[in-house]
C-alpha cells in the first residue's frame, strides 16, 4: 500500500517516500509519503481555516459524522485488520479487537458530544449574570504510537471532533498504513475538507517544530514514550498549547495468597502477552506472595509455554513479533541483566529462529522467577513478552515496592479479600487499578497515568474536556 498524506481534503504523495516493513519477516510491505515542513504547515493552516465552521456545527451533527465514520470503519474492517497485522505484527484476533475497540471510541464520543454543558453562577449584584461556556480549543495535533496504530488515532480523533476541534494527525513511522486506511474511511463521510489532516514522517524531529511550535496549534495530544513526551513538552512550551500526554507504564501485577491463582494466571496472559508485551498497560512486575509463589510460577509457566508464537496472519498465533531491532535488543538486555543478577529462567528466554521466524523479531514468551527490585526489568518498561516474578511478604511491603517507580499508569491486584482489595487499590499511586481485572480500559472511563506516565486523561467525560476551554461571560443588564 502507498500511504499518502491527507491535507485540506486532498490526498498528497510527493517525490519522497519511506518504506514500511513487516516485523514478522523484515520485508517491505508498503511505503508512506514523507511530509516536509511546508506540507506540515499547510496541514496546520487547513485545520485552522476549517475550525470556525466545524466548531459552529451542532453537537448532533458532529455526533452523526462520528457514527458515519464508525460505520465506514466497520465496512473497511477486513482491510484495516490486514494492514495492522502486516505492519504491526499482532495476531489477527488482536487486530480485529483493535478495530472494534477503535469503533467503540467513535460511538461513545458520538453521544458524548451532546453532553458538553456550561453553567450559570449566582452573581453578587441584581443586574449581573455569570454564564460559563465550554468552547472547543481549536487546532489539535495528535501524535500516536505503533503498538495500537488505529485505536490510538481513534482515541484522539473521536473526542477532538466531538468537542468541535480540528486535527492534524501524525501516526508512528513504523505503522503508517493502517491509520491511513482508517482516515480514508473517516473522510469518505460528510466530514468537511480541512477538519482532519494526516501527515507522515520517517524522522518526526524534522517536522516537530512546524507541528508543535505553531501558535495556531492550541492542543497537543500525544501517546508514546515518557522520554519523547517530555521533549515535546519542552519544544512546545513557547506558546503554551494545552497538552495531554499518555506515556509509558511499568505496571505492578500483585497476586495475594488468597487470590484465585488460575484467574490470576489468565490475567497475566491477557495483560502481559497481548501485542507481545508491547502495551503501556501490560504487567511489567509480577509480585507474588511468598506462600503461593511456587504454585503460581508453575501454573504461569505451563500456560506461557502453551502460547503459540508466529506471524500474526497465521491461525492460532497468540504472540507476534516485536516491532523492530531496537525493541528486540532492549528485551534481550533486560533478560541478560536479570539472569546475571540471579534470576531463574523458568521458560523461554531467547530469540526464536528458523522457519516462520526467520527475518522477524520473535522472542519466546518468557517467565523469570527470583527477580529482584534492582534488576533492569524491575526498574524500566521492558516492552516485550517477559514475565518477571518478584516475591513479597505482606501488604505493606508490596505497596511500597509497587509504588517505588517514576511511572504510574496501570496496576493490578488479585485477591478475594474485599477489605484488602480496597486498601491496596487506594494505596497504589496509579491512574488505573484493575482489581481481579486485567483489561480495565474502556472509552467510557478516564484513562491516564500518575507521575511520569502522563498528564490529563483520555476516555470518559474527561476525554472531551481535554479539548475544551472554559469561558466566563459576565452580563450586566
Ligand atoms: P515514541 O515516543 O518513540 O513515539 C511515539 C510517537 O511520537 C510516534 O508517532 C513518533 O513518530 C513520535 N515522535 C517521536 N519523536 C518525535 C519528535 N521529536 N517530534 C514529534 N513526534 C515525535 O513511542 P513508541 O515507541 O511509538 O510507543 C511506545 C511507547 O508508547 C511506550 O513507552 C508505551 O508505554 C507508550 N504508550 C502509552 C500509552 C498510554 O496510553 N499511556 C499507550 C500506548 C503506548
Amino acid at each position: 500500500m502507498d500511504a499518502r498524506c491527507y491535507v485540506d481534503g486532498a490526498w498528497v504523495g510527493g517525490d519522497r517516500w519511506f518504506p514500511v516493513t513487516d516485523p514478522a519477516s523484515g520485508e517491505q510491505i508498503g511505503r508512506a509519503a514523507e511530509a516536509d515542513v511546508t506540507l506540515t504547515a499547510a496541514a496546520v493552516e487547513a485545520a485552522h481555516r476549517s475550525f470556525g465552521s466545524w466548531a459552529g456545527t451542532t453537537a448532533g451533527e458532529r455526533g452523526d459524522i462520528l457514527r458515519e465514520i464508525s460505520a465506514n470503519v466497520a465496512h473497511e474492517a477486513d482491510r484495516i485488520v490486514e494492514l495492522i497485522v502486516a505492519e504491526q505484527g499482532k495476531p489477527v484476533s488482536q487486530a480485529r479487537f483493535e478495530v472494534s475497540y477503535a469503533r467503540e471510541w467513535l460511538d461513545w464520543y458520538a453521544g458524548e458530544a451532546r453532553r458538553v454543558y456550561g453553567a450559570t453562577i449566582p452573581a453578587g449584584r441584581h443586574d449581573k449574570r455569570l454564564v460559563v461556556q465550554r468552547r472547543p480549543l481549536g487546532v489539535a495535533v495528535a501524535i500516536t504510537p505503533w503498538n495500537f496504530p488505529v485505536a490510538m488515532v481513534a482515541r484522539k480523533l473521536a473526542p477532538a471532533l466531538a468537542a468541535g476541534c480540528t486535527l492534524v494527525i501524525k501516526p508512528a513511522e513504523q505503522t503508517p498504513l493502517s491509520p491511513t486506511a482508517f482516515i480514508e474511511a473517516a473522510v469518505a463521510t460528510a466530514l468537511p475538507p480541512g477538519v482532519v489532516n494526516l501527515i507522515h514522517a520517517s524522522d518526526p524531529s524534522s517536522i516537530s517544530e512546524a507541528l508543535l511550535c505553531d501558535p495556531r496549534v492550541r492542543k497537543i495530544t500525544f501517546t508514546g514514550s515518557t522520554e519523547v513526551g517530555k521533549a515535546l513538552l519542552r519544544v512546545s512550551a513557547g506558546h503554551l498549547p494545552r497538552m495531554s500526554l499518555e506515556l509509558g507504564g511499568h505496571a505492578p501485577f500483585i497476586v495475594f495468597e488468597d487470590a484465585d491463582l488460575e484467574a490470576a494466571v489468565r490475567g497475566v496472559l491477557a495483560s502481559k502477552f497481548q501485542v507481545a508485551g508491547q502495551s503501556c498497560l501490560c504487567a511489567n512486575r509480577i509480585f507474588v506472595q511468598e506462600s503461593v509463589e511456587e504454585r503460581f510460577t508453575q501454573l504461569l509457566a505451563d500456560a506461557v509455554s502453551g502460547l503459540r508464537v508466529g506471524p500474526g496472519r497465521l491461525d492460532d498465533v497468540s504472540v507476534g513479533p516485536l516491532i523492530d531491532e531496537a525493541g528486540f535488543q532492549k528485551v534481550e538486555r533486560h533478560v541478560a541483566d536479570a539472569l546475571a543478577a540471579g534470576a531463574h529462567l523458568v521458560t523461554g528466554g531467547s530469540r526464536l529462529t528458523g522457519g516462520d521466524y526467520d527475518g522477524g523479531f520473535f522472542f519466546a514468551p518468557t517467565v523469570l522467577s527470583s527477580c529482584t527490585d534492582g534488576m533492569l526489568l524491575a526498574r524500566e518498561e521492558t516492552f516485550g513478552p517477559i514475565a518477571p516474578i518478584l516475591c513479597f511478604d505482606d501488604e505493606a511491603d508490596v505497596i511500597e515496592r509497587a509504588n517505588s517507580s517514576a511511572y504510574g499508569l496501570a496496576a493490578y491486584v488479585y485477591t478475594r479479600d474485599l477489605g484488602r482489595a480496597w486498601r491496596v487499590s487506594e494505596s497504589l499511586e496509579y491512574g488505573i487499578v484493575g482489581v481481579n481485572d486485567p483489561t480495565p480500559a474502556t472509552p467510557s472511563a478516564p484513562f491516564g497515568g500518575f507521575k511520569e506516565s502522563g498528564m490529563g486523561r483520555e476516555g470518559g467525560h474527561e476525554g472531551i474536556e481535554a479539548f475544551l476551554e472554559t469561558k466566563l461571560v459576565s452580563f450586566v443588564a
